[in-house]
């Protein structure tokens, strides 16, 4: 793919060298890469970038939300969008978000090199917080591009105890004008992103590109087992009230969820018993749980299931049980318009193509519950990611910043 037709003027060279270059702002000793959001890598990071922007024909700016937002306007009065973030977990990998916003410059850059003009007026946004830096909720940006930002508030403390609106005050936003950060919705076609699998779909099927069905949702549950602390020694079997062994059972039932025909995926990725000691039976064992699913129906009836199968337990080994359901990161559906688009493009390309859906959360599941969006995936080696081992082959980088480019053009011809 490195030797795309020239007509449309895209550059491989230049987007590897980039990918590179963005690596080394906060690369870690471990081979990866550690730009907490609003730290002075991520600041750094979006510097760099804005100085791209510029040379692209976009005109940056730093918006409320501390969102790097590059603009070229169109002939019409309406707006394409792609981008993705730039902050990464700490010593994430080089290609989780920092891809998607090399790969939009570049379709700038292409358009502006070619004295191209579309239809539509590009938007590029390299969206604030994605990941949620120092324990807050994460995709602080893109909530505030859609109007959103008061699904996460600039109260909330992060771990060191300093709020949201503070970090972002630093990082050059204003938490008081968040509205001002949103984007004129009506005028804005659709969204498009292109991030990296960060799973192991296409690499096992070797298909270079995903189309994107959706964006899994997902709902959180925390459950504490209330047992009776006992002797470990001197408390016959049938007298105790273990809540660990409580406790094993839902960590089972949850995971049988998917085998039963319930949700997609079902975890329990946290256990806390107390006083665990050896020789104490354990009184007390919180749970953390999370269950996904693209469908919120299916969320819904597994909740249900969920809350049957816990009074069960409770009753059988003789415990309480909390449960307390926590707010859901809705699913979302990807734009059949932009999902034609891709397969269309990737088809004329000779790249081979699947649908699938994203496990992960990203600024499109926030952006899609406003506006039309879509995603391109390409494969991530091994399906690592959130690793400093996050890799992706290069013919595939470049295949997927082009099927990026093609699909915009796409979109900006069919929609006036
Ligand atoms: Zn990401």
């Amino acid at each position: 793919m490195s030797d795309a037709p020239s007509d449309i003027g895209f550059d491989g060279d230049r987007l590897l060298r980039r990918v590179a270059e963005l690596a080394r702002v906060g690369a870690s000793a471990a081979g990866g890469v550690t730009r907490e959001a609003w730290g002075p890598a991520d600041l750094a990071a979006r510097d760099l970038v804005a100085g791209w922007m510029v040379e692209a024909g976009l005109s940056p700016e730093v918006d409320a939300a501390a969102n790097l937002i590059g603009r070229s306007p169109g002939r019409g009065g309406r707006w394409l969008a792609t981008g993705s973030h730039l902050d990464t977990v700490v010593d994430g990998g080089t290609l989780d978000g920092a891809y998607g916003v090399v790969a939009a410059i570049e379709v700038a850059a292409s358009l502006h090199d070619t004295g191209r003009v579309m239809e539509h007026g590009l938007l590029v946004a390299a969206f604030a917080n994605e990941e949620g830096a120092r324990g807050t909720s994460g995709m602080t940006g893109s909530h505030a591009c859609v109007g959103l930002h008061a699904d996460t508030p600039v109260e909330e403390l992060d771990d060191d105890g300093v709020t949201v609106g503070e970090r972002l005050r630093h990082a050059g936003g204003d938490p008081a004008a968040l509205d001002h950060a949103c984007w004129p919705l009506a005028d804005v076609e659709a969204f498009v992103e292109l991030h990296i699998e960060q799973g192991p779909v296409l690499d096992d099927t070797g298909r270079p590109i995903g189309v994107v069905s959706g964006i899994t949702g997902r709902q959180g549950l925390d459950v504490v087992v209330h047992g009776a602390a006992n002797h470990a020694g001197t408390t016959p079997m049938h007298l105790r009230h273990d809540a660990l062994a409580a406790a094993a059972e839902i960590v089972l039932a949850i995971e049988s969820l998917p085998r039963d025909g319930g949700v997609r995926v079902a975890t329990c990725g946290h256990v806390a018993a107390s006083p665990n000691v050896r020789n104490v039976i354990p009184g007390q064992v919180a749970l953390g749980v999370e269950l996904r699913d693209q469908d919120a129906a299916v969320l819904d009836a597994a909740m249900l299931g969920v809350d049957a199968m816990l009074a069960r337990v409770a009753v059988a080994r003789g415990v309480t049980v909390d449960a307390r359901w926590g707010q859901r990161v809705p699913p979302v559906a990807s734009d059949p318009a932009v999902v034609a688009s891709v397969r269309r493009v990737a088809g004329a390309m000779g790249l081979a193509w699947i649908d699938l859906p994203s496990g992960a959360g990203h600024d499109a599941q926030i952006i899609g519950r406003v506006l039309p969006i879509g995603m391109i995936f390409v494969p991530s080696v091994g399906g690592v990611s959130h690793s400093p081992r996050e890799r992706t082959d290069a013919a595939d980088l470049l295949a997927g910043a082009e099927a990026l480019l093609r699909t915009l053009l796409d979109l900006d011809g069919r929609s006036r």
